[in-house]
Protein backbone atom coordinates (compact mmCIF):
# COMPACT_ATOMS: atom_id res chain seq x y z
CA UNK A 1 0.00 0.00 0.00
CA UNK A 2 1.24 3.65 -1.03
CA UNK A 3 0.23 6.70 0.58
CA UNK A 4 -0.86 7.69 -3.85
CA UNK A 5 -2.72 4.55 -4.69
CA UNK A 6 -4.95 5.52 -6.87
CA UNK A 7 -4.14 9.35 -6.96
CA UNK A 8 -3.22 10.82 -10.59
CA UNK A 9 -0.23 13.56 -10.08
CA UNK A 10 0.69 16.27 -12.68
CA UNK A 11 4.23 17.57 -12.61
CA UNK A 12 5.38 20.34 -15.04
CA UNK A 13 8.53 20.32 -15.88
CA UNK A 14 9.17 16.85 -14.97
CA UNK A 15 11.94 15.85 -17.94
CA UNK A 16 14.67 16.36 -15.49
CA UNK A 17 15.80 17.66 -12.41
CA UNK A 18 13.65 18.36 -9.36
CA UNK A 19 10.59 17.92 -11.40
CA UNK A 20 11.72 14.18 -12.40
CA UNK A 21 12.13 13.38 -9.09
CA UNK A 22 9.20 14.64 -7.84
CA UNK A 23 7.50 12.43 -10.73
CA UNK A 24 9.79 9.61 -9.54
CA UNK A 25 9.00 9.43 -5.29
CA UNK A 26 5.14 9.84 -6.22
CA UNK A 27 5.55 6.92 -9.04
CA UNK A 28 7.05 4.28 -6.05
CA UNK A 29 4.24 5.51 -3.34
CA UNK A 30 1.55 4.41 -6.00
CA UNK A 31 0.55 7.28 -8.07
CA UNK A 32 -0.31 7.49 -11.86
CA UNK A 33 1.95 9.96 -13.45
CA UNK A 34 1.96 12.92 -15.95
CA UNK A 35 5.30 14.19 -16.80
CA UNK A 36 4.79 17.38 -18.39
CA UNK A 37 7.73 19.23 -20.52
CA UNK A 38 7.83 21.49 -23.27
CA UNK A 39 9.49 18.16 -25.22
CA UNK A 40 6.76 15.66 -25.64
CA UNK A 41 9.50 13.08 -26.32
CA UNK A 42 11.96 14.14 -23.04
CA UNK A 43 8.39 13.91 -20.82
CA UNK A 44 7.88 10.57 -22.27
CA UNK A 45 11.34 8.91 -21.91
CA UNK A 46 11.19 10.42 -18.08
CA UNK A 47 7.25 8.81 -17.71
CA UNK A 48 9.00 5.38 -19.41
CA UNK A 49 11.61 5.49 -16.63
CA UNK A 50 9.51 5.61 -13.73
CA UNK A 51 8.45 2.11 -12.91
CA UNK A 52 4.77 3.58 -12.40
CA UNK A 53 1.51 0.92 -13.67
CA UNK A 54 0.39 3.96 -15.03
CA UNK A 55 2.56 7.22 -16.61
CA UNK A 56 2.00 9.39 -19.20
CA UNK A 57 4.50 11.92 -20.74
CA UNK A 58 2.92 15.22 -22.57
CA UNK A 59 3.95 17.89 -24.16
CA UNK A 60 3.06 21.35 -22.79
CA UNK A 61 4.20 24.65 -22.42
CA UNK A 62 2.52 26.39 -19.06
CA UNK A 63 2.84 29.31 -20.61
CA UNK A 64 0.38 29.03 -23.39
CA UNK A 65 -3.70 28.82 -22.38
CA UNK A 66 -5.09 26.42 -25.24
CA UNK A 67 -1.72 24.00 -24.43
CA UNK A 68 -2.30 23.60 -20.82
CA UNK A 69 -5.84 22.60 -21.37
CA UNK A 70 -5.46 20.19 -24.30
CA UNK A 71 -2.89 18.37 -22.03
CA UNK A 72 -5.25 18.65 -18.24
CA UNK A 73 -7.76 17.37 -20.26
CA UNK A 74 -5.83 14.42 -22.11
CA UNK A 75 -3.89 13.05 -18.56
CA UNK A 76 -7.48 13.64 -16.92
CA UNK A 77 -8.96 11.13 -19.76
CA UNK A 78 -5.80 8.98 -20.06
CA UNK A 79 -4.88 8.18 -16.65
CA UNK A 80 -8.22 8.41 -15.40
CA UNK A 81 -8.67 11.94 -12.97
CA UNK A 82 -6.73 14.03 -11.44
CA UNK A 83 -5.56 14.59 -7.65
CA UNK A 84 -2.13 16.11 -7.36
CA UNK A 85 -0.43 18.92 -9.32
CA UNK A 86 3.14 20.18 -8.99
CA UNK A 87 3.52 23.67 -10.61
CA UNK A 88 7.81 22.73 -11.07
CA UNK A 89 8.49 24.17 -14.50
CA UNK A 90 10.45 26.52 -14.47
CA UNK A 91 13.18 29.04 -16.03
CA UNK A 92 16.29 31.43 -14.98
CA UNK A 93 17.27 34.87 -17.42
CA UNK A 94 19.59 36.06 -14.66
CA UNK A 95 21.19 39.25 -15.30
CA UNK A 96 21.62 42.55 -13.19
CA UNK A 97 18.76 45.46 -13.52
CA UNK A 98 20.53 47.86 -15.64
CA UNK A 99 21.23 44.59 -18.24
CA UNK A 100 17.93 42.99 -17.87
CA UNK A 101 15.84 42.96 -20.91
CA UNK A 102 12.01 43.53 -21.13
CA UNK A 103 11.95 39.72 -22.44
CA UNK A 104 14.57 38.27 -19.71
CA UNK A 105 11.38 39.71 -16.94
CA UNK A 106 8.75 38.60 -19.22
CA UNK A 107 10.00 35.29 -20.20
CA UNK A 108 10.83 34.59 -16.06
CA UNK A 109 7.64 35.23 -14.69
CA UNK A 110 5.68 33.81 -17.51
CA UNK A 111 7.15 30.75 -16.76
CA UNK A 112 6.84 30.86 -12.85
CA UNK A 113 3.43 32.97 -12.33
CA UNK A 114 1.54 32.74 -15.96
CA UNK A 115 2.73 29.06 -15.84
CA UNK A 116 1.47 28.33 -12.27
CA UNK A 117 -2.00 30.24 -13.00
CA UNK A 118 -2.87 28.44 -16.05
CA UNK A 119 -1.74 25.16 -14.76
CA UNK A 120 -3.92 25.92 -11.50
CA UNK A 121 -6.92 27.23 -13.27
CA UNK A 122 -7.20 24.45 -15.30
CA UNK A 123 -6.87 21.51 -12.17
CA UNK A 124 -9.31 23.52 -10.01
CA UNK A 125 -11.94 22.26 -12.13
CA UNK A 126 -11.83 18.56 -11.25
CA UNK A 127 -10.42 19.32 -7.83
CA UNK A 128 -13.48 21.23 -6.68
CA UNK A 129 -15.68 19.20 -8.65
CA UNK A 130 -14.37 16.35 -6.46
CA UNK A 131 -14.07 18.15 -3.15
CA UNK A 132 -10.34 17.11 -3.35
CA UNK A 133 -7.08 18.48 -4.66
CA UNK A 134 -3.47 19.20 -3.87
CA UNK A 135 -1.56 21.64 -5.44
CA UNK A 136 2.08 22.38 -4.86
CA UNK A 137 4.18 25.41 -6.14
CA UNK A 138 7.34 26.00 -6.33
CA UNK A 139 9.55 28.77 -5.02
CA UNK A 140 12.57 29.76 -3.94
CA UNK A 141 14.71 30.60 -1.35
CA UNK A 142 15.55 33.64 -3.96
CA UNK A 143 12.06 34.87 -2.85
CA UNK A 144 13.46 36.78 -0.18
CA UNK A 145 16.02 38.53 -2.81
CA UNK A 146 18.87 37.35 -4.74
CA UNK A 147 21.70 39.69 -6.79
CA UNK A 148 21.19 39.33 -10.31
CA UNK A 149 17.89 38.09 -10.08
CA UNK A 150 15.30 40.57 -10.18
CA UNK A 151 13.12 38.70 -12.35
CA UNK A 152 13.16 35.29 -10.71
CA UNK A 153 13.31 36.34 -7.09
CA UNK A 154 9.90 38.55 -8.14
CA UNK A 155 7.92 35.43 -9.69
CA UNK A 156 9.09 33.43 -6.34
CA UNK A 157 7.79 35.94 -3.94
CA UNK A 158 4.83 35.65 -6.10
CA UNK A 159 4.33 32.49 -6.11
CA UNK A 160 4.34 32.53 -2.48
CA UNK A 161 1.52 34.99 -2.16
CA UNK A 162 -0.22 32.73 -5.41
CA UNK A 163 -0.25 29.67 -3.27
CA UNK A 164 -1.93 32.05 0.35
CA UNK A 165 -4.41 33.19 -2.17
CA UNK A 166 -5.62 29.95 -3.75
CA UNK A 167 -5.23 28.25 -0.07
CA UNK A 168 -8.12 31.01 0.83
CA UNK A 169 -10.15 30.48 -1.85
CA UNK A 170 -9.99 26.51 -2.48
CA UNK A 171 -9.77 25.28 1.40
CA UNK A 172 -13.60 24.73 1.51
CA UNK A 173 -13.04 22.35 -1.32
CA UNK A 174 -10.92 20.36 0.02
CA UNK A 175 -8.10 21.64 -1.91
CA UNK A 176 -4.88 22.14 -0.29
CA UNK A 177 -2.52 24.63 -1.83
CA UNK A 178 1.22 24.73 -0.36
CA UNK A 179 4.81 25.86 -1.73
CA UNK A 180 8.46 24.21 -1.42
CA UNK A 181 11.54 27.27 -1.74
CA UNK A 182 13.98 25.36 -2.24
CA UNK A 183 17.62 25.95 -1.74
CA UNK A 184 20.85 25.19 -3.59
CA UNK A 185 19.95 21.65 -5.55
CA UNK A 186 21.99 19.96 -7.86
CA UNK A 187 20.63 20.58 -11.32
CA UNK A 188 21.19 21.36 -14.94
CA UNK A 189 19.56 24.47 -13.71
CA UNK A 190 22.02 25.18 -11.41
CA UNK A 191 24.95 23.68 -13.52
CA UNK A 192 23.80 26.48 -16.05
CA UNK A 193 24.34 29.11 -13.59
CA UNK A 194 27.90 27.98 -12.59
CA UNK A 195 28.63 27.71 -16.54
CA UNK A 196 27.41 31.32 -17.03
CA UNK A 197 29.86 32.51 -14.08
CA UNK A 198 32.44 30.85 -15.90
CA UNK A 199 32.92 28.23 -12.56
CA UNK A 200 33.77 24.79 -12.78
CA UNK A 201 29.83 22.55 -11.97
CA UNK A 202 31.46 20.67 -9.37
CA UNK A 203 33.70 23.74 -7.98
CA UNK A 204 30.45 25.96 -7.69
CA UNK A 205 28.80 22.64 -6.12
CA UNK A 206 31.42 22.41 -3.36
CA UNK A 207 31.54 25.91 -2.89
CA UNK A 208 27.83 26.18 -2.08
CA UNK A 209 27.68 23.13 0.16
CA UNK A 210 30.89 24.74 2.14
CA UNK A 211 28.24 27.93 2.76
CA UNK A 212 25.46 26.29 3.90
CA UNK A 213 24.97 25.28 7.17
CA UNK A 214 24.48 21.30 7.11
CA UNK A 215 27.49 21.48 4.61
CA UNK A 216 25.99 19.32 1.91
CA UNK A 217 24.27 21.15 -0.99
CA UNK A 218 20.62 19.58 -2.01
CA UNK A 219 19.37 16.78 -4.64
CA UNK A 220 15.93 16.62 -6.20
CA UNK A 221 15.34 13.73 -3.73
CA UNK A 222 15.19 16.21 -1.00
CA UNK A 223 12.41 18.46 -2.41
CA UNK A 224 10.68 14.98 -3.71
CA UNK A 225 10.30 13.82 0.27
CA UNK A 226 8.85 17.11 1.24
CA UNK A 227 6.55 17.10 -1.96
CA UNK A 228 5.25 13.81 -1.12
CA UNK A 229 4.86 14.74 2.55
CA UNK A 230 2.82 18.24 1.85
CA UNK A 231 0.60 16.52 -1.27
CA UNK A 232 0.13 13.40 0.82
CA UNK A 233 -3.55 13.04 2.82
CA UNK A 234 -1.66 13.41 6.35
CA UNK A 235 -0.78 16.57 5.56
CA UNK A 236 -4.51 17.88 5.42
CA UNK A 237 -4.65 20.65 7.60
CA UNK A 238 -1.73 22.08 6.55
CA UNK A 239 -1.94 24.97 3.50
CA UNK A 240 -1.31 28.11 2.36
CA UNK A 241 2.47 27.43 3.50
CA UNK A 242 5.84 27.60 2.04
CA UNK A 243 7.80 25.30 3.48
CA UNK A 244 11.73 26.14 3.03
CA UNK A 245 13.93 22.91 1.83
CA UNK A 246 17.80 24.87 2.01
CA UNK A 247 19.82 22.83 4.59
CA UNK A 248 19.47 25.94 6.77
CA UNK A 249 20.43 28.59 4.29
CA UNK A 250 17.61 31.00 5.07
CA UNK A 251 18.37 31.32 8.68
P1 LIG B 1 15.63 22.38 -14.62
O1 LIG B 1 16.54 21.24 -14.38
O2 LIG B 1 16.08 23.49 -15.51
O3 LIG B 1 14.24 21.79 -15.14
C1 LIG B 1 13.17 22.65 -15.46
C2 LIG B 1 12.28 21.96 -16.46
O4 LIG B 1 11.19 22.85 -16.75
C3 LIG B 1 12.99 21.66 -17.79
O5 LIG B 1 12.73 20.33 -18.20
C4 LIG B 1 12.38 22.68 -18.74
O6 LIG B 1 12.29 22.24 -20.09
C5 LIG B 1 10.97 22.81 -18.16
N1 LIG B 1 10.30 24.02 -18.64
C6 LIG B 1 10.83 25.25 -18.85
N2 LIG B 1 9.91 26.07 -19.35
C7 LIG B 1 8.76 25.35 -19.49
C8 LIG B 1 7.47 25.65 -19.98
N3 LIG B 1 7.15 26.87 -20.43
N4 LIG B 1 6.53 24.67 -19.97
C9 LIG B 1 6.84 23.43 -19.53
N5 LIG B 1 8.05 23.08 -19.05
C10 LIG B 1 9.00 24.04 -19.04
O7 LIG B 1 15.23 23.09 -13.24
P2 LIG B 1 15.16 22.52 -11.73
O8 LIG B 1 16.39 22.95 -11.04
O9 LIG B 1 14.73 21.11 -11.70
O10 LIG B 1 13.99 23.47 -11.16
C11 LIG B 1 12.64 23.04 -10.98
C12 LIG B 1 11.88 24.10 -10.20
O11 LIG B 1 12.51 24.32 -8.94
C13 LIG B 1 11.86 25.46 -10.91
O12 LIG B 1 10.62 26.09 -10.68
C14 LIG B 1 12.96 26.21 -10.21
O13 LIG B 1 12.78 27.61 -10.30
C15 LIG B 1 12.81 25.69 -8.79
N6 LIG B 1 14.02 25.84 -7.97
C16 LIG B 1 15.20 25.22 -8.30
C17 LIG B 1 16.30 25.37 -7.49
C18 LIG B 1 17.62 24.71 -7.80
O14 LIG B 1 18.59 24.97 -7.06
N7 LIG B 1 17.73 23.85 -8.80
C19 LIG B 1 16.23 26.18 -6.34
C20 LIG B 1 15.04 26.79 -6.04
C21 LIG B 1 13.93 26.62 -6.85
P3 LIG B 1 13.45 22.61 -21.15
O15 LIG B 1 14.65 21.87 -20.70
O16 LIG B 1 12.92 22.10 -22.44
O17 LIG B 1 13.64 24.09 -21.08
Amino acid sequence: MGRYDGRVAIVTGAARGIGAGIAKRFADEGAAVAVLDLDEGQASATAGGLGAAKALGVGCNVTDEASVQDAVARVVAELGGLHVLVNNAGITRDNLLFKMTVDDWDAVLGVHLRGAFLMSRAAQKTFVEQKYGKILNLSSVSANGNRGQANYSAAKAGVQGFTRTLALELGAFGVNVNAIAPGFIATEMTDDTARRLKMDVDEFRRLNAEANPVKRIGHPEDIAAAAAFLCSDEASYITGQTLYVDGGAKI
